[in-house]
């Protein structure tokens, strides 16, 4: 087994974990940096080609997710461009923006299926970064794959194996290294493909409920192994209610599975509230016995609980995770820039990690290293992976990139 030497955790990345790759073949400067601009600011590295030729050698190195192309360029124009890319057989999106006539649109795109590539819903010019937004949106290679809300019976994900953890990184923002990763549940559907936990959780009964913490917790556990063994050592996180945990025989369960390896950093239970968390001394007697095991409690979705206050000074917390709802904008809101900082600092004064939740724009993340937000997570990093993703790009492949460094 090889140990934390080689493991990710701690090594300096020089951007975000897992960005995606555009390229843009456009010869108009200006629309090629609105489009360049839009994408950065969601952590998508960009390479910028004036003529198809140069792109096309570009092509297997870049190896772009998705590639903005225009219709009418200096010295050759789309149609050429999609011959030569399906000679290379390029399996990413393409999507064309262009001045012309929807009709003729239609028909290039046309001309690419037939050409046996993906073709995007055109955007014509002039467009705004809008509507580079919602192809980075609505693009599975950019904003991770869309999740099926097809109500599932959780029973029945258990019972027949199909429950999954995704993993989406945690950044150190100060020092701009990959730290850990939550873990969410994800369910794989026969018919309905991946599952998002909305469509699981919401129906589910408490004893249902209970089972999938204890799931989650042993799947944590034993793929940290697995991470380790490809020499990323991660601080994990699951999610568990905080009603589930008073019934969960946690310790138990952490005693039995727990990697018995020195360098296992421990693990997070990522706390949301209910009705639960009212019994003080029950979650305090929980949580003393766990810190025994080197397992700690987070506090999730902070401050979208009217009584966060009093939990964060009645309970031993060693983690605060900032709601999205004030991450959001908060490098122009000022609102939002405010209760960032105010959780911030009252984190701080409690010695507890505070970790911004939902991060998607450059600015936000900036913003909140500004503030001292000590980890992050967001799209503008990397949406939840599967396992092996995560470690792909933890071990410095494809690429790794922290948008915003400077
Ligand atoms: P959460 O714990 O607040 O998890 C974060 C959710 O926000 C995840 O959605 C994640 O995919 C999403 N997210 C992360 N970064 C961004 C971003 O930059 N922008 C936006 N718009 N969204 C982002 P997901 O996976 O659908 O999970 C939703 C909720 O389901 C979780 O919220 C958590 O409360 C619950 N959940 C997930 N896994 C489990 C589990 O294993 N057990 C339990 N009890 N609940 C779980
Ligand atoms: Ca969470
Ligand atoms: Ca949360």
């Amino acid at each position: 087994m090889q140990h934390s030497n080689t493991a990710a955790t701690g090594s300096e990345l020089s951007g975000s974990t897992i960005a995606p790759h555009c390229m843009i073949i456009e010869d108009e400067a200006g629309i090629r940096s609105l489009i360049s601009r839009a994408l950065s600011g969601h952590g998508i590295t960009v390479s910028e080609f004036g003529d198809v030729q140069t792109a096309i050698s570009s092509l297997a190195k870049d190896d772009p997710k998705v590639i903005f192309l225009d219709v009418s360029l200096a010295d050759s124009d789309a149609i050429d461009a999609i011959r030569e890319l399906a000679v290379h057989k390029f399996s990413g999106a393409v999507q064309l923006i262009s001045g012309q006539s929807a009709g003729t649109l239609a028909e290039i795109k046309k001309i690419g299926e037939r050409h046996g590539l993906r073709m995007c819903s055109p955007i014509a010019k002039p467009f705004t970064a809008d509507a580079i937004y919602r192809v980075i949106a609505q693009e599975e290679s950019l904003a991770g794959p869309a999740l099926s809300e097809h109500p599932v019976s959780l029973r029945d994900a258990l019972r027949k194996g199909w429950f999954e953890l995704w993993y989406q990184p945690k950044i150190d923002l100060q020092k701009r290294t990959l730290v850990g990763a939550e873990g969410l549940a994800r369910v794989r559907h026969p018919e309905h493909g991946l599952v998002a936990p909305k469509a699981f959780l919401t129906d589910a009964s408490q004893s249902d409920l209970t089972e999938l913490a204890a799931v989650g917790v042993m799947t944590a556990l034993r793929e940290w192994s697995i991470f380790l063994e490809s020499g990323v050592n991660l601080k994990l996180a699951v999610n568990v209610s905080a009603s589930v945990l008073a019934k969960l025989p946690v310790a138990s369960l952490i005693r039995t599975y727990r990697p018995k390896d020195d360098s296992w950093p421990g693990l997070i239970l990522e706390l949301t509230e209910d009705e639960a968390l009212e019994d003080i001394d029950a979650i305090k007697e929980i949580a003393t016995q766990l810190s025994l095991y080197k397992v700690s409690l987070s506090i999730d979705d902070f401050g979208s609980g009217y009584s966060s206050l009093k939990r964060l000074r009645d309970l031993p917390f060693s983690e605060l995770k900032l709601d999205r709802c004030f991450v959001s904008n908060c490098a122009d809101n000022e609102q939002n820039a405010k209760i960032c900082e105010t959780v911030i600092s009252l984190g701080h004064e409690f010695g507890i990690t505070v970790t911004g939740e939902g991060i998607e724009k450059t600015a936000d993340l900036l913003a909140l290293r500004k503030m001292g937000c000590d980890l992050g997570q967001g799209f503008l990093f990397s949406p939840a992976v599967e396992r092996g993703d995560l470690i792909a790009a933890a071990r410095g492949r494809p690429r790794i990139r922290v948008p915003g460094a400077t």
